[in-house]
């Protein structure tokens, strides 16, 4: 098989966005996606609403009308699917990228779980929604304890613990409650924090009437198949549950990174090492791009400051290509 110009690994927004990018350069690229296309997005809650507007969602200068100033998650999966239809991209969906070796001869071999490719260069665009944070608790490992949340029907006439005040948090506690959970939420801080502002008075407001029970300052410490107990500033408290929606945020998945011979930070942010100018990263022509550039500060990157990666990889691709190093 002839050697690719590109590979990509995962096919996000922005995984997409480098296969734009490379078609228009005339480069031959392959995007190798482990699950369904845009897959993270697919396990977003059934009901979420971005934060974005739809403009800043847009790639490969494709708009994305929506009606709603914020669009939801099934119209940025019918975006993104017409997106890819209309750009032609070339992705393989459900195969995993399991390592990436160089070569004497300037290459990289890509392994996956169905064939092996040849590449120049490789983009690393796997976002950072795979590998929840655990708590770190006993009983942690019971099926009822969640990190991943996705329909509030499910939770109707159920005793929901939840943990995190972000806005995940923030989203589970009042959709399950509005369809009829019993919502305790166990925040670390003293008050709600960075919560989206049109959110937060509405969260704010059912604790403080009392319909969203929470306990502030206070830590999960042992989760038990009928009962949980949070570690509170008045002393234990034991309660009676039948879920846990632990919703501590994801990072990426680091050992990966570490595996196709990426540095990390060795602080608790693990940076991975790219030059912000051209996105390669400590591997000769082995870039990153997209929200996995935050290492543990999943906060910094999205996908409207984010896409731009593509633009700056593929320019890079070009010009070194052409000044033939
Ligand atoms: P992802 O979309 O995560 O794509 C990475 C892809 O890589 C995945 O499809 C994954 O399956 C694949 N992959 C991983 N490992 C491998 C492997 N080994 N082999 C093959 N494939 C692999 N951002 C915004 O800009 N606006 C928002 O409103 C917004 N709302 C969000 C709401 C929620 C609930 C969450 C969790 C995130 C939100 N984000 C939002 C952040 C958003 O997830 C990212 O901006 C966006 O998904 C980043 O795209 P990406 O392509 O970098 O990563």
């Amino acid at each position: 098989k002839e050697a690719l110009d590109i590979l990509i690994v995962g096919g996000g927004p922005i995984g997409l966005a480098c296969g734009i990018e490379a078609r228009k350069a005339g480069l031959s690229y392959l995007i190798v996606e482990k699950g369904c296309l845009v897959n993270s997005l697919f396990n977003y809650p059934l009901h979420m609403t971005f934060f974005s507007t739809a403009d800043r969602l847009e790639i490969g200068g494709l708009p994305f009308p929506s009606i709603n100033p914020k669009p939801n998650r099934m119209e940025a999966l019918e975006y993104y699917r017409r997106v890819s239809d209309v750009s032609e991209v070339n992705i393989n969906l459900f195969e995993e990228v399991r390592n990436i070796e160089p070569t004497p001869h300037g290459m990289y071999t890509i392994n996956t779980s169905k064939a092996q490719y040849q590449a120049r260069h490789v983009i690393i665009a796997t976002g950072f929604y795979d590998i929840p944070n655990l708590l770190g608790i006993p009983g942690e490992e019971l099926p009822k304890v969640r990190h991943y949340y996705y329909d509030p029907h499910f939770y109707y006439k159920q005793k929901l613990v939840v943990v995190g005040a972000n806005n995940s948090a923030a989203d589970v506690a009042l959709e399950t409650w509005r369809r009829g959970a019993e919502v305790t939420m166990v925040i670390r801080q003293a008050e709600l924090q960075s919560i989206k502002y049109w959110v937060k008075p509405d969260l704010q407001n059912r604790i403080d009437e009392g319909s969203i029970k929470a306990y502030f300052q206070s830590t999960l410490t042992e989760v038990r198949e009928n009962e949980v107990d949070v570690r509170t500033p008045d002393g234990k408290v034991t309660l009676a549950n039948d879920f846990v929606m632990a919703m501590t945020g994801y990072k990426p998945n680091f050992s990966f990174l570490e595996n196709v011979g990426i540095r990390l930070s060795d602080d608790e942010q693990k940076h991975p090492t790219y030059n912000p100018e051209t996105m390669e990263t400590n591997m000769p022509r082995m870039y990153l791009a997209g929200v996995v550039c935050g290492g543990m500060d999943t906060r910094v990157w999205f996908i409207e400051n984010s896409r731009e990666h593509a633009v700056k990889i593929v320019k890079h691709i070009v010009e070194r290509e052409q000044v033939g190093s």
